[in-house]
């Protein structure tokens, strides 16, 4: 019998984009790859080595200030991932990952790097005004209503930012969604994340695709074609469930 090759997961920096267990959507992805008996191999890639460019969907997570101005210079090198989407791998990149993702972002001094530009837009401590105090840290519980067009039913994590995100004037791509409740990007439309072809860039943490395994499907089903379902565990559903009426959403 012919197997079919395994799908490849790469984990980018996890000790610099790792703070936030954001490496928890890796295992998630892995596992309902092998729930449903097929082939996957999670590529750990660590500080300082060289990005892959042939791996299937790419994980970016949360990170410092500091060690995320250090992810982005190591991401900017040898221009693997944008290779890689080039030629059909997904992305989903989150916080720290998603800010390194976009055009430039803030480092903890205040100073803008630049970013990958694999997405179009920028972060910046505050978008307010000059002489206007900047925003509060966002941190708490975040609930996302998705784009229809992304048939996905409501998001729910946690978020832990300083930076705001904004779209760039006549940039690609839609948000992940309407926020209900947080922050998100910050942004005056209440919108959280970014969505461009395959790439997904959102503020959720969670992991994310432990707190919403349809996303981790999606993604799956960018790389990989249709994939059967998969009847989670019932108390997934009840958990998501219990989370609504906790936060006072449907
Ligand atoms: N350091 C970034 C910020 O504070 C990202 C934080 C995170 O990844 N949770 O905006």
């Amino acid at each position: 019998m012919i197997r079919p090759s395994a799908t490849r997961i790469a984990l980018i920096y996890p000790e610099l984009l790792g703070t936030y267990g954001d490496g928890g959507n890796a295992i998630v992805l892995a596992q309902r790859l092998r729930w449903r008996g097929l082939p996957v191999e999670v590529v750990h890639v660590p500080a300082g080595e060289p990005i892959p460019d042939s791996c299937d969907i790419y994980l970016l997570g949360g990170g410092e200030d500091e060690p995320q101005v250090l992810a982005a210079e190591g991401i900017r090198q040898g221009r693997s991932l944008l290779r890689a989407v080039a030629g059909g791998a997904a992305v989903l990149a989150v916080c720290a990952g998603y800010q390194v993702i976009g055009a430039t972002f803030p480092g903890g001094d205040g100073t803008v790097h630049d970013g990958v530009h694999l997405v179009d837009v920028e972060t910046r401590r505050s978008f307010e005004p000059p002489g206007a105090p900047p925003p509060p840290r966002a941190v708490g519980d975040i609930v996302v209503q998705p784009d229809p067009r992304l048939g996905l039913p409501t998001l729910y994590g946690y978020e832990n930012h300083g930076g705001r995100t904004r779209p760039l004037p006549g940039g690609s791509g839609f948000p992940l969604g309407a926020v209900r409740l947080g922050v998100g990007n910050g942004t005056p439309d209440r919108t959280d994340g970014i969505v461009d072809g395959k790439v997904i860039g959102t503020y959720l943490h969670g992991p994310v695709l432990a707190q919403n395994p349809a996303l981790a499907d999606l993604l799956l089903s960018w790389v990989h074609g249709s994939l059967p379902p998969l009847d989670g565990p019932p108390e997934a559903e009840r958990l998501r469930q219990a989370r609504a009426r906790a936060l006072a959403v449907s």
